[in-house]
């Protein structure tokens, strides 16, 4: 598996591929799933719930936040969006149209944060849980330090 890249998707084949897993799934991507996957992958950095509800003003007035939580369970659920624990905030997959290892490189000066996806990590870390007999059921690595430009 190894290193994938990490630039964000297109929106429109990320759309693409929502719509194809709702179908499976026999369910829909509403109007405002969409509008709000499109503010999340439009921020291309971890946007907190409050900032998209800002970022909706135009597009969907008045929304309150139990209709933008539902839907970003409904995106975390079919692997559009990621969620980041330590920042409170969601961002788009990188390359949503399988299931993946995720680690998060978010940098604690400027915001930018990238998704690697090596498999092997995620690996390794589910055989030591299981010699503690854990059995995991997701894990997401969040690794905070300086980006490129800030360091
Ligand atoms: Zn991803
Ligand atoms: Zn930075």
């Amino acid at each position: 598996m190894g290193i994938m890249a990490k630039e964000t998707g297109s929106l429109e084949s990320a759309i693409a591929y929502a719509e194809s897993i709702c179908i499976k799934n026999g369910t829909k991507l509403t109007d405002n799933r969409r509008k709000i996957f499109e503010v999340v992958h439009a921020a291309g950095r971890p946007i907190g719930a409050y900032d998209i509800i800002d970022a909706l003003s135009d597009s969907i007035p008045g929304a309150k936040p139990p209709t933008v939580y539902r839907a970003l369970e409904f995106l975390l659920e079919i692997g559009l969006v990621h969620k980041i624990e330590s920042l409170n905030a969601f961002m788009s997959c990188a390359h949503p149209g399988h299931t993946h290892a995720v680690q998060m490189l978010i940098c604690d000066s400027c915001g930018l944060t990238s998704e690697i996806n090596d498999q092997e990590i995620n690996s390794n870390v589910v055989s030591l849980a299981n010699t503690q007999d854990f059995e995991v059921d997701h894990a997401i690595f969040e690794i905070h330090g300086k980006c490129s430009r800030c360091q």
